[in-house]
């Protein structure tokens, strides 16, 4: 089991460094065929797996459509709705994997 949650993740590091543009959970999901819920967890143990090495995750963050706010937070997840409207159409986050 550990072995492939590995695989999974070394999967989404090498698709995140080798893309020419930031990919969303979604896209990620597609490409590697996988759970999107899943990419999101993985993308936290990548980034923490990373700190300490020549690479770093970097993340657009999540946009409201309706007011512009930008969110804050560089974890990666998805905010459900906006803290200043309330709006719930957000953009989702971006990931990629650039070298420090
Ligand atoms: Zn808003």
């Amino acid at each position: 089991m550990t072995g492939l949650w590995e695989t999974r993740r070394e999967k989404i590091l090498r698709l995140l460094k080798e893309s020419d543009t930031p990919l969303s959970a979604e896209q990620i999901s597609l490409l590697l065929e996988l759970d999107r819920k899943d990419v999101y967890d993985d993308l936290k143990h990548i980034a923490r797996s990373l700190q300490k090495s020549e690479w770093q995750l970097v993340m657009v963050p999540p946009r409201c459509l309706k007011c512009g706010y930008v969110f804050s937070s560089d974890k990666p997840k998805k905010p459900s709705r906006c803290p200043k409207c309330r709006g719930e159409r957000v953009s989702d986050p971006l990931f990629k994997v650039v070298s420090r």
